[in-house]
C-alpha cells in the first residue's frame, strides 16, 4: 500500500467506504480493503505515467499530452486495446511507491509537454486523482485537465469535478443493451453514458474553448469507435448523441479499431472497413454535426490511438 490514505479528505473517504464512484454502485468499503467490480481497494494503482502524442490533435498539439494511464476498469471491453493494464482478473499495476514519486514524475513529463495531463480510465479511482492534481497544485503545477473515460460514470461524481476537469473525452461505445451486456459486462452502458455525457455536456456545453495561442483550455469531446460489422449500432449512438445532446458537441469518430488477440466474438476479428466508415461519416453529416475529428483507416496499425492522419474539421454550415 502507497501512503496515499493520508492525502483523501473526508467526503473522498466516505465515497470510498461505500464505492458508488461509477454505475456499478458496488457499495464495497474499498478503505477496509474490499473490491467491487473494478477488483480495488483505496491504493492509487497507475501502470503507466507517459508523453503521448497520440490523441486528438487539439490536445496532443506537437508535444503531446502527460497521460496518467490507471490500471483496471470498470467496463472490461472484450476488445479493450488496454487490456494488459485493465484486466480487473490481473494484479494491478502500481509502478510508484508514493504519491510524491507519482506527483513528481507526472512534473517531470508537464515539462515536455503541452501542459495538459490526461487521466486515463480515472472512473474507479477519482479521488486518487484528485489528489494528484490537489499535489500538483501545492508545487505551483497548473496543468490543463483532461477527463478521458469509457464514458460509464457516475453523473453525481461527476458534479463534483465541475471545478476540477477542464476538458472531458468520453467514450460512447454503443447503445443496445444486448451489445453492452455482451462486450462490456453491463446491460445499461448506452443509458448510463448518455446520463454521464449529458452531466459533462451540462458543465462544458458544445464549445471548445481555446487561449489567444490556440491551445485548448476547456470542452467536451466525444468518442466514439467505430467496431466492426456493427456501423447500425454506430449509427444509432450518433443519432442518439445528436437528438439527446446536440448536434453541436465535437465528435471523433474511430476507425483504429484492431483485436487485442483472437476474440470468442467472430464479427471482432477483423478490422472495419473504409466503407463502414465512409457510411458513417457520411451519416455524420446528414444528422447535422459538423465539428469533429475523423480517422484515416490507416490507423488501424496503432495499438494506442494514433491521430497523425486526423484532420479537424469545423464546417458550420449555415
Ligand atoms: S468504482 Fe469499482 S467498486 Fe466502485 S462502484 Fe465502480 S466497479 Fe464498483
Amino acid at each position: 500500500m502507497t501512503d496515499i490514505l493520508k492525502y483523501y479528505t473526508l467526503e473522498e473517504k466516505k465515497i470510498l467506504e461505500d464505492c458508488t464512484l461509477c454505475p456499478r454502485k458496488c457499495h464495497k468499503n474499498r478503505l477496509n480493503g474490499e473490491r467491487g467490480f473494478c477488483n480495488l481497494d483505496a491504493d492509487i494503482n497507475i501502470a503507466l505515467i507517459c508523453l503521448h502524442k497520440g490523441e486528438e490533435p487539439i490536445l496532443s498539439r506537437e508535444k503531446g499530452v502527460c497521460n496518467v494511464f490507471f490500471s483496471h476498469c470498470n467496463c472490461q471491453c472484450v476488445f479493450c486495446q488496454n487490456h494488459k493494464i485493465s484486466n480487473n482478473s490481473l494484479e494491478p499495476k502500481n509502478l510508484y511507491p508514493t504519491v510524491g514519486s507519482v506527483v513528481t514524475e507526472i512534473e517531470k513529463i508537464l515539462q515536455k509537454s503541452e501542459n495538459i495531463l490526461g487521466f486515463v480510465s480515472p472512473t474507479h479511482q477519482i479521488p486518487a486523482m484528485n489528489v494528484i492534481i490537489r499535489e500538483l497544485h501545492k508545487r505551483n503545477i497548473y496543468p490543463k485537465i483532461v477527463y478521458n473515460s469509457n464514458g460509464y460514470d457516475n453523473p453525481e461524481v461527476l458534479k463534483s469535478l465541475e471545478n476540477v476537469v477542464d476538458i472531458y473525452l468520453p467514450d460512447f461505445k454503443y447503445i443496445s443493451e444486448d451489445l453492452s451486456l455482451k462486450f462490456s459486462k453491463t446491460k445499461d452502458y448506452g443509458e448510463k453514458t448518455l446520463l454521464a455525457i449529458k452531466e459533462m455536456y451540462r458543465q462544458k456545453g458544445s464549445s471548445i474553448l481555446t487561449d489567444k495561442d490556440d491551445k485548448i483550455e476547456s470542452g467536451l469531446i466525444i468518442r466514439h469507435l467505430l467496431l466492426p460489422n456493427y456501423l447500425e449500432e454506430s449509427k444509432k449512438v450518433l443519432d442518439t448523441i445528436a437528438w439527446d445532446i446536440s448536434t453541436a458537441v465535437t465528435l471523433s469518430i474511430m476507425s483504429q479499431y484492431t483485436p487485442p488477440f483472437v476474440l470468442p466474438f467472430e464479427e471482432l476479428n477483423t478490422k472495419t472497413t473504409k466503407e463502414e466508415y465512409a457510411e458513417l461519416v457520411d451519416f455524420f453529416y446528414e444528422l447535422g454535426f459538423y465539428k469533429g475529428f475523423l480517422q484515416d483507416t490507416s490507423s488501424q496499425e496503432t495499438c494506442l490511438p494514433d491521430f497523425d492522419n486526423n484532420r479537424f474539421i469545423n464546417q458550420n454550415p449555415t
